[in-house]
């Protein structure tokens, strides 16, 4: 494993890192990935949510076309249980052919193996970066290969195997996610829900001939959820739910992941930058955590092409790009956790004010446009 000592050097081909290495090639900054994961590595059966915004990035990298299984979502509708207020977005109504996308984790990163190669982008697999030396000149990666040195390291490993900074902001919100495909008796119609309870918000996102459900619940509530049989679960969640797409007829198996905010950023000093959910990591209620990583990857691609090659990675250039996502950054951290601390409980004066902010979305159209932009493209919408 040989590289170029004026290589910047990308840890993770995932979507975060895998994007950046193509922008960086468009860009014509020489760029390497290391994967942990051998080549013939399947991404997970996690299923994703992707902006309007997200889409023109993976056009702009070439990946959107390749992408088979992409189901767009035209109209999502935004309720409350056991309260009133009642909210619908449509894309029609906002001129963009779809609200969001959704597709299988797995589908997006096979397509961005595929053009990583067809870029001739490098990417050694099986590779893990074990360290990161942090040094005035280069950044030191020790690797499960040998040692490499690169004027920039970025950082884009899911933020769950390096050792990172502690966060700037963390809130723990004692939330875990149950996920799963579902199988309703009513076709979706790319049709969207998103329904606020006490116990957290649940999502239901067209997904093929399926939705693919994203439940909240406390971290106990979510255990148990998980643990249920197939008709048990079935029932719950049409108790949780209600019918609007019919009855739940089938829930393929359920997975859990415990939600948190956590923003380590990635002003993480010269030669070495965190992006994607290594920068941060946010509870899905609003769409916002993986979308601001492509935002992340793509951003940092153009930063590194805007300097002279002797200055990229230095303090400047990495102060520059942190300054350029701050806004972005926090838009998403703020809205996220709006959203997770005013839905998720019960006390009656806030259960009123959500009604009429629903109700407020629902018939003021400069404000359904304003959050349907920030959702679509994030904080600078
Ligand atoms: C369990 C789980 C479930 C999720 N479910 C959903 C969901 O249902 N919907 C949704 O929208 N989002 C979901 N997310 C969030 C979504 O997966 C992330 O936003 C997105 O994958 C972040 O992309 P990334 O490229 O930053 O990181 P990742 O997708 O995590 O990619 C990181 C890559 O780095 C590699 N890597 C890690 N460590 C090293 C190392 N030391 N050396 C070399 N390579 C390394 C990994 O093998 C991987 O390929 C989930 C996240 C998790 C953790």
């Amino acid at each position: 494993m040989a590289a170029d000592a004026r290589e910047v050097l990308i840890v993770g081909a995932g979507p975060a890192g895998a994007v950046c290495a193509l922008a960086l090639a468009q860009q014509g900054v020489p760029a390497r990935v290391l994967e942990a994961q051998p080549f013939e590595a399947r991404g997970d059966t996690r299923t994703l949510a992707l902006s309007h915004g997200a889409r023109l990035i993976l056009e702009r990298v070439g990946v959107w076309d390749a992408l088979g299984a992409v189901t767009p979502i035209t109209r999502i509708h935004i309720s409350q249980r056991g309260a009133l207020g009642v909210a619908h977005l449509d894309a029609a109504e906002l001129a963009v052919p779809a609200l969001g996308y959704v597709l299988p984790y797995a589908e997006l990163t096979a397509a961005l193996k595929q053009a990583l190669a067809g870029a001739g982008v490098a990417v050694d697999y099986g590779v893990a970066v074990e360290r990161i030396d942090n040094g005035t000149d280069v950044a030191t990666l020790h690797t499960s290969r040998g040692v490499l040195t690169a004027p920039l390291a970025v950082v884009a490993d899911g933020g769950r195997s390096l050792e990172a900074p502690a966060p700037r902001v963390r809130r723990e919100y004692d939330q875990t996610a149950v996920v799963c495909d579902v199988r309703t008796e009513l076709p979706h119609a790319s049709r969207a829900y998103e329904r606020f309870t006490p116990d957290g918000p649940a999502a239901l996102l067209p997904n093929g001939d399926r939705y693919a459900l994203v439940w909240t619940a406390s971290t106990a509530e979510a255990g148990r959820i998980a643990a249920l049989d197939d008709a048990a679960f079935l029932d719950a969640l049409y108790r949780h739910f209600g019918g609007r797409q019919g009855r739940f007829l089938e829930a393929g198996p359920r997975k859990t992941f415990p939600l948190k905010l956590a923003y380590t950023g990635s002003e993480a000093g010269a030669r070495v930058v965190r992006i994607g959910n290594a920068a941060q990591t946010l509870h899905p209620v609003a769409g916002q955590g993986f979308n601001i990583g492509l935002r992340d990857a793509f951003e940092l691609a153009l930063a590194c092409a805007d300097v002279p090659s002797d200055q990229l990675g230095n303090a400047a250039m990495l102060a520059a790009y942190a300054r350029g996502r701050r806004a972005d950054v926090a838009g998403g951290l703020g809205f996220t956790d709006f959203l997770v601390r005013t839905f998720s409980n019960d006390f009656p004066p806030l259960r009123h004010a959500r009604g009429l902010g629903l109700l407020a979305l629902e018939v003021l159209p400069p404000l359904k446009t304003f959050v349907a932009r920030r959702m679509m493209f994030g904080a600078r919408g």
